[in-house]
């Protein structure tokens, strides 16, 4: 009786407690402070029937790693979704993500449903002017070139390759000064474009790029944009590019493993100055690089 006593105002102080530090973190994941999410990209509220997370929660940017049975269906909106032979699966999620996403797992004829909905987050404004007329308005016959480029880069990022280690993490393929973030909205020459959804790394020219997962290379080609590129498949559809090289020193079909030199940093196709762009994209969703590696450890 006594115990039951002494413990009630504590039991209700705790969860106080709980539940402010649940706000502050709320508050703080609707920012842009990739950071701080990263340090605990794990909500273990967060729950998918049928299979155990690994890694990540439902945050626009974020890539979820799951396991399941791998005899199991994954499907993503009705779409069945790739699963590796050891039953791990990823979801990813785009900047302005739907409010709702089903993901279903079906277990021998038991169909488990998990509603997710992503976390909306803030999204910088960033303006660039002084770019050459003709990279921000090309002209017609420069046109075909950039949507041969596209048609590339789409098809290297569909290639299929086998589950390589990011389900350990991504290692910063450099490190440097931060001066670009994912989604935000660029305004060239006064002009408003896409978002940008690599992150923006300023190092000196010819700074070594290293495979921030084991994976294979996919496209290695000079793009009117992005300059000289890198594409690496790191298997169940996630992709890293590195754009703006000085120079590529692999070629497509090598497997690469975690930290092996794959370029040199540089200032080709649309680049205001040398730095890396390093982007992360899963079925054309666009994650976030800068959450998925962390903060940048020296
Ligand atoms: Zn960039």
């Amino acid at each position: 009786m006594i115990l039951n006593k002494m413990k009630m105002p504590n039991l209700l102080l705790l969860k106080i407690f709980l539940f402010s530090n649940l706000i502050f973190f709320l508050n703080l994941s609707t920012q842009t402070n990739a950071q701080f999410i990263n340090e605990i990209n794990f909500d273990q509220n967060f729950k998918i029937l049928g299979a155990e997370v690994i890694s990540g929660y439902p945050l626009e940017g974020n890539l979820i790693i799951a396991r399941t049975n791998p005899l199991n269906k994954v499907k993503v909106n009705n779409e069945l979704i790739e699963i590796d032979q050891s039953g791990i699966f990823v979801i990813g999620f785009h900047r302005d993500e739907e409010k709702e996403i089903l993901l279903t797992i079906t277990e021998k004829k038991k169909i488990l449903e998990t509603f997710l909905y992503p976390l909306k987050r803030i999204y910088k404004v960033q303006r660039i002017d002084g770019l050459k007329q003709v990279m921000v308005s090309p002209k017609k016959e420069t046109m075909d070139k950039i949507n041969a480029d596209r048609e590339k880069v789409l098809n290297a990022r569909s290639k299929k390759v086998l589950l390589g280690d990011f389900t350990s993490g991504f290692n910063w393929p450099l490190k440097g000064k931060i001066t670009g973030v994912y989604g935000s909205q660029r305004i060239l020459n006064g002009v408003p474009k896409s978002p940008h959804y690599g992150v923006d790394i300023a190092v000196p020219m010819g700074t070594p790029v290293y495979a921030p997962a084991s994976g294979v290379i996919s496209l290695a080609d000079d793009l009117y944009y992005s300059g000289l590129t890198v594409i690496l498949n790191h298997g169940l559809n996630v992709n890293s590019t590195f754009l703006h090289l000085s120079e590529i020193k692999v070629s497509i079909g090598d497997k690469v493993s975690r930290g092996q030199l794959i370029g040199l940093s540089g200032n080709t196709g649309r680049s205001t100055g040398p730095h890396l762009d390093w982007r992360i994209d899963w079925v054309g969703k666009r994650l976030d690089a800068q959450m998925l590696a962390g903060p940048i450890k020296y």
